[in-house]
């Protein structure tokens, strides 16, 4: 006997005030502060709650903190703020946001939707890897994406800069101070940074730039990195240096796909934000940390946008009513 559809009725559409895409440290931040203002907000934590902080293991540079702590408890703890002051976090991902109409409507993963007064995108970024196989081995253990995060560990020792970009040149010269030396490997025999910044690199005794080289593997142990075998890209032998770390800088890539068609974005992909605040090009919408941020890039950076997108939510919504 065939079976009678049920007559359940449709699910109503939940609606909230604010909906924060992203639960790192500026979609967290917003939660805190949009929660602290009575707005309830719901924090949408898509991939990867926490953020790129989950894959951090020692921090040393965020304020309030005397010794070490680990970036995965640093995000922990954070959710348990937002959520202790009032914002829900819910474990979904938002697949299209529709900003035609008012309220925004937001399409999620899950299959359903929800509607939001006012959203603000905290998506974050993701560094570019070589997609070597003993770069994930010592990740963590020598290699890393943020030399600002990580570069204080190599006081004094030698490592290694991958990519020719401004990030790479920045990277190199940062380190520099700390470091014994440093060697910037890039894969072609020029570098795309800018001129000025170049010009610093090359005349920075501690620095050594290897052109036409690609890392073709990370060597080391148990203790971490010992090494870098490089493969030449125009046909000579390969090289092998020891470093004690390696600091890839070959970009990111913000996690905005899902609004390119919602908000303006720059080619790189960035949210465009207006100059020192974080209003976007629809108004009711707007963004913090590094799915905006292209300079900065930090935990610290990031949440304080986040703060700055949570009060500019609230300003907008008063200006509304
Ligand atoms: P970029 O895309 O500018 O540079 C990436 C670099 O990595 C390039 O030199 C590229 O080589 C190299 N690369 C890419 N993939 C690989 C790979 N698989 N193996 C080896 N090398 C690779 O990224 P950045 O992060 O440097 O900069 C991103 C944006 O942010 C830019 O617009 C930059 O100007 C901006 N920025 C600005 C700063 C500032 O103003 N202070 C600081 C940092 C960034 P190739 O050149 O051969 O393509």
């Amino acid at each position: 006997m065939a079976s009678v559809p049920s007559q359940s009725s449709p699910q109503a559409v939940p609606h909230e005030q604010v909906v924060i895409i992203g639960a790192g440290a500026a979609g967290l931040t917003a939660g805190i502060y949009t929660a602290r203002a009575n707005l309830s907000p719901v924090i949408l934590a898509g991939l990867q709650p926490g953020g790129q902080m989950t894959i951090t293991t020692d921090v040393e540079n965020y304020p309030g903190f005397a010794n070490v702590i680990q970036g995965p408890w640093l995000m922990t703890e954070m959710q348990s703020q937002a959520e202790n002051v009032g914002a829900r976090v819910i474990y979904d991902i938002v697949t299209a946001v529709d900003a035609s109409s008012r309220p925004f409507v937001l399409s999620l993963d899950s299959g359903g939707q929800m509607t939001a007064d006012t959203i603000i995108l905290a998506t974050g970024a993701q560094a570019r890897w070589l997609g070597l196989e003993s770069e994930q081995a010592f990740n963590g253990r020598g290699v890393s994406a943020c030399a600002t995060c990580d570069g204080f560990f190599y006081k004094g020792r030698e490592v290694a800069v991958i990519g020719g970009g401004n990030t790479a040149v920045e990277e190199a010269l940062y380190l520099a101070n700390i470091c014994e030396k440093v060697t910037l490997v890039h894969r072609r025999d020029t570098l795309r940074a800018e001129q000025i910044m170049q010009d610093r690199l090359l005349r920075n005794e501690k620095i050594e730039v290897l052109w036409n080289r690609q890392v073709a593997e990370v060597l080391g142990d148990d203790g971490g990195v010992s090494g870098l075998r490089l493969a030449s890209t125009v046909g000579e032998a390969e090289l092998e240096i020891a470093v004690h770390g390696m600091f890839v800088a070959i970009g990111h890539d913000p996690a905005t796909a899902a609004f390119a068609r919602v908000v303006d974005l720059d080619d790189e992909g960035y949210i465009l934000a207006e100059k020192g605040g974080t209003r976007t090009s629809v108004s009711g919408i707007f963004a913090a940390g590094d799915c905006v941020d292209k300079i900065y890039r930090q935990a610290v950076t990031a949440a304080g946008m986040g703060c700055m997108a949570a009060l500019d939510a609230e300003r907008w919504l008063g200006e509304q009513e």
